[in-house]
């Protein structure tokens, strides 16, 4: 099974991801993350995407295809199925993403759109970390470790914030987001296969929404 989740940036996108996981054992495979890796280590692909990601703008189309055409051809997604996060943001990559799926002998199962309000966005942003060892994702009001400054899954202290997760790039993801990505709801809608779920509700309650919108 090979599925989409649409939504705007810090609409969960990441930790329903994750959940869905475990819960279906496909394998997430999230753009931001391949970037901020290829940033990290200073890949030719980093030193280009770095500026732009910084500033809440959208990477190239050619970068973002050519990464995960490279990743489809993967044992682990081949064999388990992707969850799409973050990908395909615009209607070329959602275009390609059509074309690479048919060369490559794979099919899309489902886009889940996760619906949300821009204004709750900026403050679910400003206040996520994520572990640096294991990479859990953590909110500073809403899903705190249990004890604090400890990972719940791996133990470490070892806390990271996101350089692009303050208001001001945020406002600028978001503006990003309406003007290139919302249209590929339109673009799904007409395939049939876009279920939309309520994403202001709590964690686990959009997680629930999400399971049975595929299994229904
Ligand atoms: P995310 O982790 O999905 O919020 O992505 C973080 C940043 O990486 C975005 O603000 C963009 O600069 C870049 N990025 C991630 N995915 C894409 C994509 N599919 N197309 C263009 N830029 C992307």
């Amino acid at each position: 099974m090979n599925i989409i989740l649409l939504g705007p940036p810090g609409a969960g996108k990441g930790t329903q991801a994750k959940m869905l996981m475990e819960a279906k054992g496909l394998v997430q495979l999230s753009t931001g993350d391949m970037l901020r890796a290829a940033v990290k280590a200073g890949t030719p692909v980093g030193l280009q995407a770095k500026a732009v990601m910084e500033a809440g703008g959208l990477v190239s189309d050619d970068i973002v295809i050519g990464i995960v055409s490279d990743r489809l051809d993967e044992a682990d997604v081949r064999e388990q199925g992707a969850i799409f996060d973050g990908f395909p943001r615009t209607q070329p990559q959602a275009e390609a993403l059509d074309k690479l799926l048919v060369e490559k002998g794979l099919t899309l199962d489902a886009v889940i759109n996760m619906a949300v309000e821009d204004e709750p966005l900026v403050g679910r942003i400003s206040g996520r970390f994520t572990c640096g060892d294991c990479g859990e994702g953590y909110h500073k009001e809403f899903k705190k470790p249990a004890v604090e400054g400890v990972c719940d899954k791996c133990g470490s202290s070892n806390f990271k914030f996101r350089a692009d997760d303050n208001e001001e790039t945020v406002r600028e993801r978001l503006k990003a987001y309406h003007a290139d990505t919302a249209p590929l709801i339109d673009y799904y809608t007409a395939t049939g296969k876009l279920k939309t779920v309520d994403g202001m509700k709590g964690i686990d309650e959009v997680q629930a929404a999400m399971v049975a919108a595929l299994e229904g």
